[in-house]
């Protein structure tokens, strides 16, 4: 069997949805396949946005739940008629009744748990799901409604972002989808504890509840559906002259997504790699295109990087002095303070000399790990052995990413001269042990001039024929 997963661009209205039942109605193995939907573009912002508003006691939560409220009913009346568009209208009065209830509890109590927001985020997908299988028992197919809060993807209760329990997740997928034909249409995004409570996978993590799927059941492939033709090589909002890439490997798919390309969610790729499962990217609103295949061992292209990607309102923490020159245990010591107050390091680099280490984490994190390292190494600093931390904020890493890269001399040279002429001033480097990935530090100002020099410098017309040979 196969699973898709079309994501909330591929599922905003009624039109979108009606297209997205005939591909997947198209797709069908045996009579069945699972699809696993986001909610509808915009839909989760709004949901969030209304629980903030009525934690502080604001009314105007009301016009956001009202948003939802109308597009829901309106795709329901375009997309059903009949005793479905009645069944459907009574389920869609509950989940909204269950919906205002809950919000006006939180505004009630000026207080929204992160338990809560999970409850209250994870109405979107509840809501697209229930309108797919309306629409298509509606058109005479068999369609079931699941749930996945509800026993099916199971997490610990790390609300927000929560962790997925491997071996029991499969264990229910495989049991509850096993006995079922036609189309499963899986709420993505929403999971709960062993004990029923909701939780949600994080942002974007609708993809991730593919591949979870995907993987309990075996499938033959995962497909995720978006609104491009595929994994580009760098992030079209930015970059001029990006390409669709055909194959790419499962590696450089995680580092891609890890480094922020936003078209495929982190976690997406590790249930699928343990089972030797692929995993295509398409295009929804152009499904004769191929997409992206990703997959072990794909056929290699000849650029020598596969991509860029960059993640925003990054801060540095540089640490510098003598105290740490040649004292084994520093490193364990800084990334000890760190992990006891749970920042996460994104990059880190220290001179050969030993003289400096520099941390890069996410901005919001920068004031909590300047904290913990400077009671960390409070001793050292008085003793004159280090300088006090230093903490840059507004900056942008950059990774630039690909196989090819192994082993091929000059890639740094180019990458670095092209940056130099382009006068975009680099902060730090790190490139990762399995040399698949080059990342460094700018000024977040720099983004779109930093992109489009390393872009242009490898992947196009320019920079064809530069390459170092193989
Ligand atoms: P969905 O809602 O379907 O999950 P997202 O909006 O989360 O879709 O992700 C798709 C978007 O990711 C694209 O529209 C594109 O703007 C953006 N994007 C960023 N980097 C890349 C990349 N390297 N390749 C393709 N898309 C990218
Ligand atoms: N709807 C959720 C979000 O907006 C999950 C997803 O779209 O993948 O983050
Ligand atoms: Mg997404």
């Amino acid at each position: 069997m196969l699973v898709q997963k079309f994501g909330g661009s591929s599922v905003e209205d009624a039109g979108k949805i009606r297209q997205v039942a005939e591909i997947a109605l198209s797709h069908r193995q045996d009579g069945r396949i699972a699809i696993v939907l986001s909610a509808m573009k915009g839909i989760t912002d709004l949901l969030l946005g209304a629980a903030r508003e009525a934690e502080s006691g604001k009314a105007s939560y009301k016009d956001a739940l009202a948003t939802v409220e109308f597009r829901h009913r309106q795709a329901a009346t375009e997309l059903t008629s009949g005793p479905t568009r009645l069944a459907l209208e009574a389920h869609l009065d509950q989940y909204l009744k269950d919906l205002r209830d809950l919000l006006h509890g939180v505004e009630l109590v000026k207080e929204c748990s992160k338990r809560t927001l999970d409850l209250v985020a994870g109405f979107g997908e509840r809501l697209s799901c229930l309108l797919m299988a309306s629409h298509l028992t509606g058109r005479g197919e068999e369609a079931h409604f699941i749930d996945a809060s509800k026993n099916f993807i199971l997490t610990n209760d790390n609300h927000g972002e929560a962790e997925v329990d491997f071996e029991a997740t499969y264990a229910a997928v495989e049991a509850r989808l096993r006995p079922l034909q036609g189309v499963m249409v899986i709420t993505g995004f929403v999971a709960s504890t062993p004990e029923g409570r909701p939780t949600t996978l994080g942002r974007n993590g609708s993809d991730y509840t593919a591949s979870l799927v995907g993987a309990a059941i075996r499938a033959e492939a995962v497909e995720i559906w978006k609104d491009v033709d595929g994994v580009l090589t760098a992030d079209p909002r930015f970059v001029k002259g990006t390409i669709v890439l055909d194959e790419i490997s499962m590696e450089e798919a995680m580092e891609l997504s890890y480094f922020g390309a936003k078209v495929i969610h982190p976690s997406t790729m590790m249930p699928l790699l343990e089972r030797g499962i692929s995993l295509r990217i398409k295009n929804t609103l152009n499904p004769a295109v191929k997409g992206t295949l990703i997959r072990q061992n794909p056929t290699p292209h000849t650029n020598d990087i596969t991509g860029i990607a960059s993640i925003s309102a990054a801060a540095l923490i540089n640490i510098e002095g003598s105290g740490m020159i040649g004292i084994p245990g520093f490193a364990s010591r800084v990334f000890g303070a760190l992990a006891r107050v749970k920042v996460n390091v994104i990059m880190i680099s220290q001179a050969s000399s030993e003289h400096s280490i520099c941390i890069v984490c996410r901005e919001t994190e920068a004031q909590t790990a300047l904290v913990a390292l400077r009671a960390e190494l409070a001793i050292e600093h008085k003793q004159k052995k280090l300088k006090d931390c230093e903490l840059l904020t507004g900056l942008e890493i950059i990774a630039v990413i690909g196989e090819n890269m192994r082993g091929r001399p000059g890639i740094t040279g180019r990458l670095f001269s092209s940056l130099g002429d382009a006068k975009v001033n680099v902060l730090a480097i790190a490139q990762g042990s399995s040399e698949r990935n080059i990342s460094f530090v700018i000024e977040s100002k720099d983004r779109e001039k930093a992109l489009n020099t390393v872009h242009a410098a490898f992947i196009g017309p320019k920079a064809a024929g530069q390459g170092a040979k193989k």
